[in-house]
C-alpha cells in the first residue's frame, strides 16, 4: 500500500503455484481493481492425514474482496479451476471469463457446491479481449498444453502489457488441430512486453517436448499386439490423449468401457462440448462388457496416480466390485507419477504385476509426453515475447532458478528477473520490478468431507497421533483443589521404554505441580458452596506439563487427552505415590522405602497400579471411594509388560464405557 501511493504500480502476488505444481492462484492489482488469474488445487503430501484438498489461504482475497472486478481462466485443469467453487462460498467474483471446456467444468464443480448465483460465467473465444474493472484488458491467446482449450493471457494494464502464460508446451501439431497462436505473442513481443510470466514445469528438461501426436504410433503398438484385454489409464482431464486412446480402440476393434467418476465425468463433458469425437456404440456399460471377448475390450480409467480410491488401485488390490486382473491383461500407464506419488504408482505397478498382468509403464515406452514445455519450448516464448522483466511461475524452487538461468542465457538481465515464493508481492512499473511487503499466505486444507477446514492444530493432532499415538489421562480433582484418586493413564499406539507405572507418577507429579502452583488462578471463589473452577484450564495445564516431560524425558510426542473428573469439596486427598522430592516424603504405602521407585520394583509396583485402578470407582459419585488399594492386590501374578498394557486398557475402556 505505501509503495501505491508513492508512485502507481501494478502488483502481482501469486498465493498458491509458487514452489509447488499445484493450486495456481494469482492476484493482479491496480488502483483499486483487484484481477485474480485462476484458483486452484493442490493434494496433500504424505502427513497431511485425512485431507483431500489443499487451498491456498485466501485471508488477502477476503480482507480486499470489495475490490475484486472479475477473474480470468486459463484452462481446466484442476491446479488452476479446482479452488474456484470453494471460494465462491467466502468471497463474491462478479465475472468469471474462460475458455468453454474450463467453464463446463466448473459448472459441475459449482453446482455441486451450491454456488451457481455467485457469479456470472463468460465464455470466451480465441483472441477475446475482456475488459476486467478500470484498469485491465485481457487478450486470450489459444495456446497448446495437455488439456484441449487452454490459454496464454496478454493483459494489459496502466504500465504495460503482461503476458502470462499459462500452462504451456509448443505442439505444432496438435490433436485437437487447435495450433498455438504465436503469431500473437511475436505481436506483443514487437509492441514491447513489461513482463512475462512463464511456466517452469519442466524448465529442467533440455530440448523441446515431444507432440502429443507422438504417443500415438507406441499405444497402438501396445494395443494391437496384446492378445487379451487393454486395460489404460491416464489423467481424466487430458483430453487429447483419452481423445486418441478412443480412436485407437475404434481403429482396433475394441469397445471400451470407463471406470471412475472424473473419467466418466471428463469424456462426457468433452463429448457433448464436441472436444472429442467418438461413436456412441463404442461404449459398453461396464457390467456389459465382460460379456464381450477379451480382445474386443479396453478398458479406459482412472488411477494413473496410485491414488488408494481410483479403480486401477482398486483393482490391483483385488477390491474392484467389477473387474478382477487377467494374466492374459496388458495393462498400460499413460502418464507419469507426479513427483509426490511415485510410490504409490510403482507398488500399483509391483500389485498388478504380481497378479501376472503385463504392465507397460515408463519413460522408454513412448506411451506418455507431458502436457508442459521443456527448455527450447521456454526459450521459443522468451524469444518471441521479448520481455523486459521475466518471473518464472509454476514450479518448484529449483524449476524457477532453472527457468531464470535459461532467461539470462535468453539476455535478460539477472536484475530484471524476480524468483517468488507464495505471497510475495511483485511491484511492476514501467521501468522496475521489485518485491514490495508481502501478503499473508499459506495453506487451507480440506478435510475428506471437503465441508470442514483442517486447521494448523488438527492437522498437528493427526500427525501426532499418527507418528506418537495418543496418551489419554483421567485426573480426578475435588472442587477444594486436591488430587482424589490416582490418575488413570492410557496408551495407544505410543512406544515407549517408559513402564506404564513410570508414566502414570509422571502423570501424578503434573496433576500435583498444577494444583500447587496454579490452582490459585484457574479457581474462583465466586461466594457459592464451591469455588468457580476452570477446569478446562487445568486440563490444559496438565497436558501441557505432561507433554514437556514426555518430550524431554523419552523424546516422543504423542497427543496427550487429559479429562478431568471433578470430585465434590472435602473428598479425601489421595496421597500420591509420586513426589516432587521423592526421598523426604513417606513410602506411599507398604512400608518400603520411600522416593520414585526404582526399576526392579516393577514386577510388584504395577499391579498395585492395576488394582488401584479397579478399585477405583467413579469418585464423583462416591467420593468415600477414594482409592485406598487392598492389599490383596499386591498378590495378583506378575505379568510381562505388554499384556499388562493392554489389560490396563481393557479396564480403562471398560470404565470409560461404564
Ligand atoms: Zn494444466
Ligand atoms: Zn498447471
Amino acid at each position: 500500500m505505501t509503495n501505491q501511493a508513492k508512485k502507481p504500480c501494478l502488483r502481482v502476488i501469486p498465493l498458491g503455484g509458487l514452489h509447488e505444481i499445484g493450486k495456481n492462484t494469482c492476484v493482479f492489482e491496480y488502483g483499486d481493481d483487484i484481477m485474480l488469474v485462476d484458483a486452484g488445487l493442490a493434494f496433500p503430501s504424505d502427513g497431511m492425514h485425512g485431507v483431500n484438498v489443499v487451498m491456498p489461504d485466501t485471508s488477502y482475497l477476503k480482507e480486499n474482496q470489495k475490490r475484486i472486478r472479475g477473474m480470468i481462466v486459463t484452462h481446466g485443469h484442476e491446479d488452476h479451476i479446482g479452488g474456484i467453487a470453494h471460494h465462491l462460498k467466502n468471497f463474491n467474483i462478479p465475472v468469471i471469463h474462460g475458455p468453454r471446456l474450463a467453464l463446463a467444468m466448473l459448472t459441475g464443480k459449482m453446482e455441486e457446491a451450491g454456488v451457481m448465483d455467485r457469479t456470472i460465467l463468460q465464455t470466451v473465444a480465441p483472441r477475446d479481449v475482456v475488459k476486467v474493472g478500470q484498469h485491465f484488458s485481457v487478450e486470450f491467446i489459444r495456446n497448446t498444453h495437455s488439456m484441449a482449450d487452454s490459454f496464454s493471457l496478454a493483459i494489459t494494464t496502466p504500465v504495460g502489457t503482461v503476458i502470462f502464460t499459462g500452462d504451456f508446451k509448443f505442439d505444432h501439431t496438435p490433436v485437437d488441430g487447435e495450433t498455438f497462436d504465436m503469431a500473437r505473442l511475436a505481436h506483443y513481443g514487437e509492441q514491447g512486453v513489461l513482463c512475462l510470466f512463464s511456466d517452469s514445469t519442466n524448465s529442467e528438461v533440455p530440448g523441446f517436448c515431444p507432440p502429443e501426436r507422438s504417443v500415438f504410433p507406441c499405444l497402438d503398438r501396445h494395443i494391437s499386439q496384446a492378445d487379451g484385454r487393454v486395460i489404460i489409464t491416464t489423467f481424466a482431464s487430458s483430453i487429447h490423449r483419452v481423445a486418441m486412446i478412443l480412436e485407437l480402440a475404434l481403429k482396433n476393434g475394441r469397445k471400451v468401457g470407463l471406470l471412475g467418476r472424473s473419467m466418466l465425468n471428463v469424456i462426457a463433458k468433452a463429448r457433448e462440448l464436441g472436444y472429442m469425437r467418438a461413436p456412441d456404440d463404442l461404449f459398453v456399460p461396464i457390467k456389459q462388457i465382460r460379456d464381450l471377448p477379451d480382445r474386443e475390450t479396453l478398458l479406459l480409467m482412472t488411477g494413473s496416480q496410485g491414488e488408494p480410491l481410483a479403480a486401477l488401485s482398486r483393482i490391483s488390490r483385488g477390491e474392484h466390485p467389477q473387474v478382477q486382473v487377467k494374466t492374459s491383461d496388458t495393462i498400460i500407464f499413460s502418464a507419469s507419477p507426479i513427483p509426490g506419488n511415485t510410490i504409490s504408482v510403482v507398488n500399483t505397478i509391483d500389485r498388478l504385476m504380481m497378479l501376472g498382468a503385463k504392465v507397460v509403464y515408463g519413460k522408454g515406452e513412448g506411451i506418455h509426453v507431458s502436457g508442459h514445455g521443456f527448455q527450447e519450448d521456454q526459450k521459443l516464448m522468451l524469444a518471441l515475447t521479448k520481455p523486459k522483466y521475466f518471473v518464472p511461475v509454476h514450479g518448484e524452487h529449483r524449476m524457477l532458478v532453472c527457468h531464470s538461468k535459461t532467461a539470462q542465457s535468453m539476455g535478460v538481465p539477472a536484475e530484471n528477473i524476480l524468483i517468488i515464493d507464495n505471497g510475495d508481492v511483485v511491484e511492476l512499473t514501467p521501468d522496475s520490478i521489485a518485491k514490495g511487503e508481502p501478503v499473508k499466505a499459506g495453506i487451507e486444507l480440506l478435510d475428506a468431507s471437503r465441508n470442514g477446514i483442517v486447521d494448523a492444530r488438527v492437522l498437528k493432532e493427526r500427525q501426532q497421533l499418527a507418528d506418537d499415538g495418543v496418551i489419554t489421562m483421567l485426573a480426578v480433582i475435588s472442587t477444594d483443589g486436591v488430587m482424589a484418586a490416582p490418575p488413570r493413564v492410557n496408551l495407544r499406539g505410543v512406544v515407549t521404554a517408559a513402564d506404564p507405572r513410570e508414566l502414570s507418577l509422571w502423570a501424578e507429579r503434573e496433576i500435583t505441580w498444577v494444583l500447587e502452583n496454579r490452582w490459585q488462578q484457574l479457581s474462583r471463589n465466586s461466594g457459592g458452596k464451591a469455588p468457580d473452577v476452570d477446569w478446562m484450564g487445568v486440563q490444559r495445564e496438565i497436558e501441557i506439563g505432561l507433554q514437556r516431560r514426555l518430550r524431554r524425558e523419552l523424546q516422543v510426542e504423542p497427543l496427550i487427552i487429559c479429562l478431568v473428573q471433578p470430585a465434590p469439596g472435602g473428598t479425601p486427598a489421595y496421597k500420591g505415590r509420586a513426589d516432587a522430592e521423592p526421598d523426604t516424603r513417606p513410602a506411599p504405602r507398604g512400608g518400603r522405602g520411600g522416593g520414585r521407585p526404582e526399576r526392579v520394583e516393577r514386577s510388584q509396583q504395577p499391579r498395585r497400579e492395576l488394582a488401584a485402578v479397579g478399585a477405583a470407582p467413579a469418585p464423583a459419585a462416591a467420593p468415600a471411594a477414594a482409592p485406598a488399594p487392598a492389599p490383596a492386590a499386591v498378590a495378583t501374578p506378575a505379568r510381562t509388560e505388554e499384556p499388562e498394557i493392554s489389560g490396563r486398557t481393557r479396564r480403562r475402556r471398560s470404565a470409560a464405557a461404564g
